[in-house]
């Protein structure tokens, strides 16, 4: 690609950022769940290089794995400048500033923050997989999301075409959208 323009002076210093529009998947079924999915939003959305857009509402959902309590789950959309995996560690970051503790598998959590689209990437590595490899089978991803995104392209299909074709049962909205605060907000 050719980032040179002919109106700049030769000399003249130009910075280009990339940006990619992803979405995150939040859950949680420990201790104060809508508070810590408030909390999620509002920091990813504090990181100098991200932009929350999106914020679809929380879903009361069944869980899946061992017997644990029903969960909260809901999703956003964010404008960022951060790698895939950089992306990851802020997440990962933000789950451990919530008490998340990782012990068992597919077990209870404070919060789950994962990284379900980012742009139209492929990602394959040991640590990172994008798009993420369970969401075409789960309703607890897939109603949120399709709220927020739901012609955003997965693969061969919209979101909302994957949406229409699963198990939707135990997926409830419990918390309507509302205007958390956020910079595209207090524009
Ligand atoms: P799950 O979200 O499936 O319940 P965890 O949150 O415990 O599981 O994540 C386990 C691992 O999944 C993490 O250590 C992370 O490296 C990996 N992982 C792979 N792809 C993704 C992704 N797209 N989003 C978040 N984590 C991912
Ligand atoms: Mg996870």
């Amino acid at each position: 690609m050719c980032l040179l323009r002919p109106e700049l002076r030769s000399g003249q210093r130009v910075s280009v950022m990339f940006v990619t529009s992803c979405a995150i998947g939040l859950g949680s079924n420990l201790g104060d769940s809508r508070g810590l999915l408030d909390l999620a939003v509002t920091s990813l959305d504090d990181h100098p290089q991200i932009e929350v857009m999106r914020v679809a509402g929380y879903y009361s959902t069944k869980p899946i794995g061992p017997p644990q309590p029903d969960y909260l789950n809901s999703a956003v959309t964010i404008a960022t400048s951060l790698s895939p995996w950089e992306l990851l560690v802020v997440l990962q970051s933000i789950e451990s500033n919530s008490g998340r503790e990782r012990q068992v598998h597919w077990g209870a959590r404070t919060l789950d923050l994962d990284l379900l689209l980012y742009g139209c990437w492929y990602v394959n590595t040991p640590s990172l997989q994008v798009p993420h490899p369970y969401m075409a089978d789960r309703g607890f991803v897939l109603v949120p999301l399709a709220e927020i995104a739901g012609d955003w392209w997965c693969g061969r299909k919209s979101v909302q075409d994957l949406c229409s074709v699963v198990d939707r049962s135990g997926v409830q909205l419990s918390v309507e959208v509302k205007q958390l605060k956020t910079k595209k907000n207090s524009y």
